[in-house]
């Protein structure tokens, strides 16, 4: 029965050998557990020579218990020694090597956004005039028929008037004055000439209403409107004006013209021009769908005050005369930025926004 106690000693002393050369070569902490486990683990050299101690003699059970306990606290000793030495050398390697690319733009927790491309356009129109000595004026969006139409000489009949083209809002009692979207920003023109005296330099922005919605209409869009009345105040000074305005957003070289056209609310009533950005004149011009081969882009409509709406406001007419001007700061923003459809703007897409 001896036979097991000397196979023990002899299992133990080939054990002590091949463990210390075994965890010494476990080149990470996953072999050295697996290295461990081939000793102590349920199907170890250390737990099949534990499984021999019941042949042990009795009187050779304590050395030879001993002996086991002694190379089990060795197992360990060693193998906590090589763990911190595999930690040790994994974080020097981690603290060595270049994990993070330092050149690589931070991404930031808070993207700060910007303003919208209309309000980029609102904002520089009215820095314009501003600095050609314009005020600038506030009217509200759900205004009074009689603001929008009735003093600025629309006549009944004419179509913006129209049923179809306006937005009607239903005010609680039938004696009250009737109201509307406002189809245009000419409507702040009568508030500040019914409340204020000339001479007067009034621009105002925002948002107009009207039933239209295709590729380049939308039923809101938004209008800059001005205005300057006081005693002899010209087609000349309209013309100054006007040009210096579109020069200054389109560029000092454009080519600017005036061309006649028809506004109820004023007389002489005329169209301002730029020529077009977008091409040149030759063959780009002939392809040029912006401005249709023509050259020349729409920008303002304009005139002078007709002297009815002037004496509308209680504004003597043959003492003060004035011009009056109106632009789309869509269709700037959709020329500034050649965006080719007006409903992207009102979409709240960051994707499109994005891109500004
Ligand atoms: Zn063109």
């Amino acid at each position: 029965m001896s036979d097991a106690a000397d196979e023990i000693t002899q299992g133990l002393a080939s054990l002590g050998e091949r463990f210390r050369a075994d965890f010494a070569s476990a080149a990470n902490e996953t072999a050295l557990r697996e290295a461990r486990a081939q000793v102590l683990g349920k199907k170890g050299d250390l737990t099949a020579l534990l499984k021999l101690m019941g042949k042990v003699p009795k009187e050779k059970k304590k050395d030879i218990g001993a002996a086991v306990n002694k190379v089990k606290g060795e197992v360990e000793e060693v193998f906590n020694a090589r763990l911190t030495v595999l930690a040790e050398a994994e974080r020097r390697a981690d603290l060595n090597a270049r994990p993070y690319d330092l050149t690589l733009p931070a991404r930031s927790p808070n993207p700060s956004g910007h303003l919208h491309p209309l309000t980029r356009a609102k904002y520089d129109i009215l820095d314009i005039f501003r600095s050609l000595g314009f005020e600038v004026g506030w009217g509200p969006e759900i205004e009074l028929e009689d603001n929008n139409f009735t003093k600025l000489a629309f006549p009944p009949d004419h179509p913006a008037t129209d049923m179809q083209d306006t937005f009607w809002v239903t005010v609680d009692g039938a004696a009250r004055a009737r109201t509307l979207l406002r189809t245009h920003t000419t409507s702040v023109q009568v508030r500040e000439l019914l409340t204020r005296n000339p001479p007067l330099a009034v621009v105002s922005a925002g948002a107009v209403y009207r039933r239209d919605d295709d590729v380049t209409h939308s039923p809101m869009f938004h209008q800059v409107d001005g205005f300057m009345v006081g005693e002899d105040v010209s087609f000349a000074q309209l013309k100054g004006v006007l040009s210096a305005f579109a020069r200054r957003l389109y560029g000092a070289d454009a080519p600017v013209r005036f061309r006649a056209s028809y506004f109820p609310f004023v007389e002489p009533g005329a169209e301002l021009d730029i020529g077009c950005v977008f091409c040149e004149p030759g063959e780009a011009r002939a392809k040029c769908r912006v401005c249709k081969s023509t050259g020349w882009l729409e920008v303002l409509g304009c005139g002078m005050v007709h002297p009815a709406v002037l004496e509308h406001c209680g504004i003597d007419s043959e003492k003060y005369t004035g011009f009056a001007f109106g632009l789309g700061i869509d269709r700037v923003a959709m020329l500034r930025y050649a965006i080719p459809d007006i409903r992207v703007l009102f979409d709240n897409d960051p994707r499109f926004l994005a891109q500004f």
